[in-house]
C-alpha cells in the first residue's frame, strides 16, 4: 500500500485542507501502519503539551545565588587553610632540617654520653651539662646562628601574616544577600 502523502501529512504541523483531511481520515481507516504512526505522533504531542517548563520556585534564584556565595566563601576559607597548613608544614620541615644539620655537625649524643658517664652527683651533672651546653653553643659558628635566626624570623613573619589572613576571613560573618 502506498502511504504517501498520508505519512507526511501525519507529521506536518500545518493544518490540512478540508479535502486532504477527508482523504487522510479515509486512509487511516484502512491502513493500520498509518494509524499507528498517527497515534504515536499524537501521543508524543500530547506529552509535550502536558509537560510545560516548570517555572522556577519563587526565591529559588536568590537562594541559589546565596548558596553559591556561601560555597565560594567556604572554598576560599578551605584554600586559605590549606595554604596555612602547607606553610606550617614547610616551617616544621625547615626547623627539623636545621636541627638535623646541627645534630649531625655537633653530635649532642656524645655530649649527653659524656654528661651521664661522669655522673658523680646531681650538681656535678648540672655543672657538666651547663659546661657542655655552653661549650656546644660556643662551637656553633656565629654565621650559622645568624642564618638560623634569620630563617626562623622570616618564617614567623610569614606565619603571623597567614594567621592574620585566616582570622580575618574566618571571622567575617554572613553574606550580604542584596
Ligand atoms: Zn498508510
Amino acid at each position: 500500500m502506498n502511504h504517501q502523502p498520508f505519512n507526511e501529512w501525519i507529521y506536518q504541523d500545518a493544518t490540512l485542507t478540508e479535502q486532504d483531511e477527508q482523504e487522510l481520515k479515509a486512509h487511516l481507516k484502512t491502513c493500520p501502519v498509518c494509524q499507528d504512526n498517527d497515534k504515536a505522533w499524537q501521543d508524543v504531542n500530547g506529552m509535550l503539551k502536558s509537560a510545560p517548563m516548570m517555572p522556577a520556585a519563587p526565591g529559588f534564584v536568590n537562594r541559589w545565588q546565596a548558596s553559591l556565595a556561601d560555597r565560594r566563601q567556604k572554598e576560599l576559607r578551605r584554600q586559605v587553610w590549606m595554604g596555612f597548613l602547607i606553610l606550617s608544614g614547610a616551617f616544621l620541615l625547615t626547623l627539623a632540617l636545621i636541627i638535623l644539620f646541627i645534630v649531625l655537625n655537633h653530635s649532642p649524643v656524645s655530649l649527653f654520653t659524656q654528661v651521664f658517664e661522669s655522673l658523680t652527683g646531681a650538681w656535678l651533672v648540672f655543672l657538666e651539662a651547663k659546661a657542655s651546653i655552653t661549650h656546644w653553643l660556643q662551637t656553633i659558628p656565629p654565621l650559622l646562628i645568624g642564618a638560623g635566626l634569620l630563617v626562623f624570623a622570616s618564617w614567623c613573619t610569614v606565619l603571623v601574616l597567614a594567621w592574620n589572613l585566616v582570622f580575618r576571613i574566618s571571622s567575617r560573618k554572613g553574606i550580604p544577600t542584596k
